[in-house]
């Protein structure tokens, strides 16, 4: 298959306008996710967990879904008990994986968003899985990204990254089996829980769950947003803190999973 790396994803514009057009409807009034009768194209469930296709794909040659989490208008991966959290994730990566092993799919992203600053546009609990059939969504991540600051070393690996994609603030959380699943997941909750409560005195309202099936392994990218630097947006420059920074965070970080985990 063709690398299509420099390329960019090809929004269709048709499905935009009626995805804008049908959206317009006071979204306190009518989530679509609460409504559950009237979802269509589901392709799995699990108790209150939900897979389905997207019903505005916007990007062409694509395959999007969306996993709704729960039923709970207002839940989050951050605030979920930590039994609840576990099984989004198993579902999650059950549906990601199954995706992935279809073969149809040069890359399949799975991604979350949170909050006025991630770039999600409902409120209710989900996740996205997405398959691209003619773009390696990993044509510009390297492994550097994903390494950085030891947080943690115990099954599983949790880094701060010293190389983030963007920055400042970048964690990972590394996987090498499947069967690891539920130790990430109570280590992403922590890492979020952290990001809505007590980081930058409570300043941060948003953040981004990046899933990487890269170098055999399986990584989820934790990123708190902010607006989002000039730096990057015109000259493509990531910036990350100073090495002290990064291991105050880090070890603050890490007391907080030791005491939970
Ligand atoms: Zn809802």
């Amino acid at each position: 298959m063709i690398k299509h790396s420099e390329n960019p994803l090809v929004f269709n514009t048709a499905i935009g306008t009626k995805k804008r057009n049908e959206t317009v409807v006071p979204k306190e009034v009518l989530c679509p996710f609460c409504d559950v009768e009237n979802l269509t194209g589901i392709l799995k469930t699990s108790d209150h967990k939900i897979w389905l296709k997207n019903k505005f794909p916007t990007l062409k040659n694509s395959m999007m879904t969306v996993i709704i989490e729960s039923d709970e208008h207002l839940g989050d991966i951050s605030t979920y008990g930590v039994e609840e959290n576990r099984e989004v994730f198993s579902f999650a990566f059950e549906c990601w994986d199954e995706m992935i092993q279809s073969g149809k799919y040069q890359s399949v992203l799975m991604f979350k968003n949170f909050g006025p600053r991630s770039g999600g546009t409902l409120r209710h609990p989900h996740l996205q899985v997405v398959g691209l059939e003619e773009t390696d969504g990993y044509a510009q991540i390297a492994k550097e990204n994903f390494e950085g600051v030891e947080i943690k070393k115990n099954g599983l690996t949790v880094t701060l990254s010293t190389r983030p994609i963007m920055g400042f603030v970048e964690f990972n959380v590394i996987i090498s089996e499947l069967e690891n699943v539920e130790k990430l997941a109570d280590n992403v909750h922590g890492i979020t829980s952290y990001l809505m409560t007590d980081y930058m005195n409570g300043r941060c309202d948003s953040y981004n769950l990046f899933f990487h099936h890269f170098d055999d392994k399986y990584i989820c990218k934790i990123v708190p947003r902010f607006i989002t630097s000039p730096y990057f947006i015109g000259y493509k420059i990531p910036q990350v803190n100073g090495i002290e920074a990064l291991e105050e965070i880090a070890d603050e970080i890490r007391n907080r999973l030791d005491k939970k985990y």
